[in-house]
């Protein structure tokens, strides 16, 4: 049956559910605003379905197969035997319960939730598209949107995703078998956090990237120890290469890459995973009919309030703009509901911390020691490295270091890196020592927990001021 063209009327509407817009959403009803929640596919968006939450369950499943395989030295002998298919299932049960709780929390905050693509019309009124064939479609309109449309991965020339033999990360995430060779096309930290989970469930994995090393973006010092560990899990490196195309061969595939000279190198696998960035999705949602402006690389420019250029359109999350984080997408939906309900909210926040789950982790927040110098600061750096840490001797894990970066006068807090066990959980102490403006000492003589990694914190904000026990200060 053909619903035909409904139109109904709401006072927030929210174009896609993933971490930017379902937090908008709820916040937006608690905030007492009538809200309508549209997506195309599925509650919880990249992040919940093919991003964030599937990465890390493999990341974790394939953690406990590899360190029980591998922990001779703590006398523990074990050859364990991965069902692929096994982890696929309990990371789909892990997917369904945080998806099925998206839905709830909606519901019962009082959003209206509706399945469906989402058009602009004009800057009051959007058509959603119902999908499949006879569901028809309807009008809505709306006195305020929060585009969160997101973001899909980057095509590259010759490597289009057919999924099958060359994989976007969602393909890989989805599979529920393992490939015996690998080539990952890009170090960036989606194919860092890919690379090493197939590399831990025995694949021979082979990156290559056009630039001359991994994780662009982080110091040298840092990406090296993941660089390190990844090469004792077996993965091979080649930099200077752009993937330029591949064929079916006999067995497998053949990746082809060309170097700055154009000389060519090929690479026999089972499948390519392209992993080399991903591109804001904002055509879709016809933005030109609300006179939303986008830039040339299909971002939306928004001001500190999400608010975009048309007064009552607001965006959020991916696609309006770096970093592309999930939490950094929460947050906006956050702003953009509050000052839809009259709340004097803003985006004032002082640094956004990001994460990379490689083996072992990475986590920054604010400034480093160069762009504290490049902004006019004379930086103080306390660091404490993870073999020093009792803690991470017990787990079996004390590659990596903590540095803050403070302010030599008042010795606020700046920024942090660390890279180490557990670095996406310590980042938050530093998260919030950057927000509340607190000082070294602020962190040198809080009483942190004994044993734990976040001594390690402590311990370096005391090693700023030549204060560390349990290092040598410098
Ligand atoms: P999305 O989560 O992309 O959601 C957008 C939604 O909009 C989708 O559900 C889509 O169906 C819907 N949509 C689009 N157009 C329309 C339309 N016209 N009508 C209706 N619906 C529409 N970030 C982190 O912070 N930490 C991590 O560890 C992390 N790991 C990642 C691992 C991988 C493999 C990937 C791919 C990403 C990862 N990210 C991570 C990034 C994170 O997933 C994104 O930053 C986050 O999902 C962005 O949220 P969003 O709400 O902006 O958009």
């Amino acid at each position: 049956m053909v619903v035909g063209d409904i139109a109904t009327g709401t006072e927030v509407l929210v174009v896609g559910a993933g971490p930017g817009g379902y937090v908008a959403a709820i916040r937006a009803a608690q905030n007492g605003l009538d809200t309508t929640l549209v997506d195309r596919e599925a509650y919880g968006g990249a992040c919940l379905n093919h991003g964030c939450i599937p990465s890390k369950a493999f990341i974790s499943a394939t953690s406990v197969a590899h360190d029980a395989g591998n922990a001779e030295e703590m006398g523990i002998h074990a050859d364990p035997v991965v069902d692929v298919a096994g982890m696929q299932n309990w990371k789909e049960g892990v997917v369904n319960q945080l998806t099925g709780g998206v839905e709830k929390l909606c519901k019962a905050n009082g959003v209206n939730l509706m399945q469906g693509e989402a058009t602009f019309a004009d800057d009051s009124t959007a058509r959603i598209a119902h999908g499949g064939e006879g569901q028809g479609s309807e009008s809505i309109e709306f006195e305020h949107a929060i585009i969160a449309t997101g973001s899909r991965p980057i095509q590259v020339p010759g490597f289009e995703f057919e999924h099958e033999q060359v994989w976007s990360s969602r393909d890989a995430l989805a599979t529920d078998t393992a490939p015996e060779k690998l080539v990952v096309v890009g170090a960036g930290y989606i194919g860092m956090e890919l690379s090493t989970v197939f590399a831990k469930l025995g694949v021979d994995v082979t990156v290559v990237e056009m630039l001359d090393g991994v994780l662009p973006g982080y110091e040298d010092d840092i990406s090296r120890v993941v660089k390190n560990r990844a090469e004792e899990l077996g993965i091979e490196f080649n930099f200077g290469e752009a993937a330029s195309e591949w064929r079916e061969a006999e067995e497998g595939i053949v990746v082809t890459t060309e170097d700055e000279d154009g000389e060519e190198s090929t690479y026999d696998a089972d499948k390519a995973l392209v992993a080399v960035g991903r591109h804001p999705v904002s055509e879709s949602l016809n933005p030109e009919a609300a006179g939303v402006e986008v830039d040339e690389n299909g971002f939306i420019e928004t001001d500190d309030q999400a608010r975009t250029n048309v007064d009552n359109i607001f965006a959020v999350g991916d696609v309006a703009g770096e970093p592309m984080l999930a939490h950094k997408a929460s947050k906006e939906g956050i702003v953009a509901a509050e000052v839809i309900a009259g709340e004097p909210a803003a985006l004032d926040h002082q640094a956004v911390p990001a994460a990379v789950f490689t083996d072992p982790e990475i986590a920054t927040v604010g400034m480093t020691e160069a762009e504290a110098e490049d902004a006019g600061f004379t930086p103080k750096i306390g660091e404490f490295p993870m073999r020093a840490s009792g803690r991470a001797l017990t787990t079996g894990e004390s590659e990596g270091f903590v540095r803050i970066v403070g302010e030599e006068e008042g010795g606020f807090i700046l920024g942090a890196q660390i890279v180490g066990p557990e670095a996406s959980e310590l980042i938050a102490e530093l998260s919030l020592a950057v927000e509340m403006g607190a000082t070294l000492e602020d962190v040198a003589s809080t009483i942190h927990t004994h044993p734990t990694l976040a001594e390690a914190v402590m311990e370096a904000a005391e090693n700023a001021d030549d204060q560390a026990i349990h290092t040598l200060n410098r």
